[in-house]
């Protein structure tokens, strides 16, 4: 998830792959290291903390020697950030030194089947066992054995790999997460962002799923996942630093919204084994979860919008009264919490400073705390009883998008585990939604595979001032994040309405020039918001439309409608909500606003 460099060529590694990690600190990370080759040896440093910190260490960069080497910039996923779980990560007999960016899902089985064989493990992270499968299956042949340790990985990978086996050779392999070969004169490069190697060349190689790459000073082989050889066709970049930083895409923002497949699948697919969700160290069993009498989510800004999502969902299936609470208003609510109550903390950056003293009074209250947190040994990560994190990936746009669809798919996990243990949904029901969960990445693929309506939409609609949302059920809660993206980042009023309560007040404001957004996507309550969206259209409003396919006949009676891929009634909300990111980047975009930094807004809001 975070930053990869490697080098094979004439020059001195060392600086190169510092300078390279410098490249990479924008992406934000926690700690960093190298390893390079001298010919014989492995020479590896690495440190928590900022590659400042590395540089020092290296003597700016005049350690290891050798001139061929692999970088790291690591965002924590397994084990704490430190100095022994940064990377590059050294096999038990020093022949082979690894960088990874990503998630091994297996790496526990792994492990264990290794130790068994007496190999000694020396950090806490699921990327070391690369480096000690590669040592444990070598057979002499370099390319055999990396494809021998692919074949054996399950997860997401970005993988650099140097061996005193092959000392003028870099080894790359990818799935699932961004990795490119840099082509240059008599040296060649691997990154995991153009970034990291663009100032020695222009040329590159894109590595496709389940390829691989080995590369020397003079050569780059490609190899399809069952080690044939395979042509690649390199292109020429001409992108200044700034545009590389984010890969080619204009905004850290559209960036992020279109990293959203990865990021969660990442949260997903870990913790699903066979039928069962593993919630990695929660324990949730029938002792526990039937002696919850009632559960607190607990956010603010797009976590509390996150936590009305699961509200719905979690209340549906575990028939447990939830209540959803912004953590200003609950610090100061005198909460009645006890330890029957257990309390769900949302927090992208884990630092917020609201969220952490309301679940400091939860704590204090004798309730269980439960954090789903994206930054791994945050301060609501440490002070939670239990951690769920979100492994979104590092996110630079003050506007949250990967960070609340993967705290959305966090919480359909909590709920549906819990469900399954209170026997409150079917066997046939569970099982399907389990696999609907682990669908919404490639459904949320195929609207980021073709954005032109909605851009078309957006760019229509810009020039106005005010802007509804209204729907009902889980697409009222989804209502409340489009219009929280639109606030934040056109200054454009937007406001949510639970769509029945239009009439109670808020229809005197409909006139010709307000839009309505109108989330349709719950097949149950299609009729209900058709009479919605006709009581706007009769004040002369316009209305847009989200739907489904099921709901699609909404369109007739409104000025436009995006129709999203089919999707389960109580999944929805994770693609109405990357539906209205784009709705809402495309509408700052037209208006020019400075969509990564709005106004007034900060990225982690550490004051209360
Ligand atoms: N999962 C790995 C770790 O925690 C890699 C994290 C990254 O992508 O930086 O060490």
């Amino acid at each position: 998830m975070c930053g990869i460099i490697g080098y094979t060529g004439g020059k001195q590694a060392s600086p190169i792959l510092i300078k390279g990690l410098e490249r990479l600190e924008y992406r934000g990370y926690d700690s960093s290291g190298i390893a390079v080759l001298d010919g014989t040896n492995i020479g590896i440093i690495k440190t928590r903390g900022k590659v400042e910190a590395l540089k020092k260490k290296t003597d700016g960069g005049n350690k290891p020697h050798g001139t061929v080497g692999i970088g790291h910039t690591r965002w924590a996923t397994h084990g704490v950030p430190s100095d022994v779980n940064s990377h590059p990560h050294l096999s038990q007999d020093g022949r082979f030194a690894v960088v990874h960016n990503g998630i091994i899902e297996n790496y526990a089985e792994i492990k264990s089947d290794l130790e068994s064989k007496g190999v000694v493990f020396a950090s806490d992270t699921d990327s070391e066992v690369i480096a000690q499968l590669a040592a444990y299956l070598y057979n002499g042949n370099m390319t055999d054995t990396v494809r021998a340790v692919c074949e054996r990985l399950v997860g997401s990978y970005a993988v650099g790999i140097i061996s005193t086996e092959a000392p003028d050779t870099v080894y790359a392999m990818r799935k699932d997460n961004p990795l490119v070969i840099g082509l240059g004169k008599n040296e060649n490069f691997i990154a995991s962002d153009i970034a990291a190697a663009l100032e020695h060349t222009h040329e590159f190689v894109q590595l496709g799923d389940g390829e691989f790459a080995r590369l020397t000073s003079h050569t780059a082989t490609f190899f399809d996942r069952d080690g044939n050889r395979i042509e690649k066709t390199p292109y020429s970049i001409d992108w200044d630093i700034s545009r590389a930083e984010k890969a080619g895409y204009p905004h850290f923002m559209l960036k992020e919204i279109y990293e959203q497949p990865r990021a969660i699948t990442d949260t997903v697919r870990p913790r699903i084994k066979g039928n069962e969700i593993v919630l990695d160290k929660i324990v949730l069993d029938a002792h526990n979860v039937n002696s919850i009498d009632k559960i607190d989510i607990i956010g603010c800004g797009s976590a509390y919008h996150a936590g009305i999502v699961g509200k719905s969902f979690i209340e549906k299936y575990c028939r447990i009264r939830v209540n959803c609470v912004l953590a200003s208003e609950y610090i100061y609510s005198d909460p009645i919490t006890d330890n029957r109550t257990l309390t769900i903390i949302i927090s992208q950056s884990g630092e917020t400073a609201d969220t952490l003293a309301a679940l400091k009074l939860a704590k204090k209250s004798g309730s269980h705390t439960v954090a789903v947190v994206n930054v791994l040994e945050s301060a609501i990560a440490r002070e939670a009883d239990d951690v769920l994190y979100t492994h979104a990936g590092p996110e630079i746009a003050v506007a949250t998008t990967k960070g609340y669809t993967t705290q959305v798919a966090a919480l359909y996990l909590i709920g549906l585990k819990m469900a399954r243990i209170k026997h409150n949904i079917s066997e046939d029901r569970y099982k399907s939604l389990l696999r609907k969960i682990t669908e919404l990445p490639e459904k949320v693929q195929h609207i980021l595979d073709d954005t032109s309506k909605i851009k078309t939409f957006a760019e229509k609609y810009s020039s106005h001032k005010c802007v509804f949302f209204i729907g009902r059920g889980t697409d009222y809660a989804a209502s409340l994040e489009g219009a929280l993206k639109l606030k934040e980042i056109s200054y454009i009023h937007a406001e949510a309405y639970a769509a029945g309560e239009l009439k109670h007040g808020t229809i005197s404001l409909i006139e010709k020039g307000t839009i309505t957004i109108a989330i349709v996507t719950q097949s149950a309550l299609q009729q209900k918001m058709l009479s919605n969206i006709k009581a706007v259209q009769s004040r002369y409003g316009s209305v847009l439309a989200i739907a489904t396919p099921k709901t699609s006949d909404v369109g007739e009676f409104c000025d436009g409608m995006f129709v999203m891929p089919e999707c389960d009634d109580d999944l929805s909300p994770v693609l109405t909500a990357v539906a209205l990111q784009l709705f809402a980047y495309y509408v700052a975009a037209d208006r020019g606003c400075d969509i990564d930094k709005p106004r007034n807004l900060a990225k982690s809001v550490t004051v209360e």
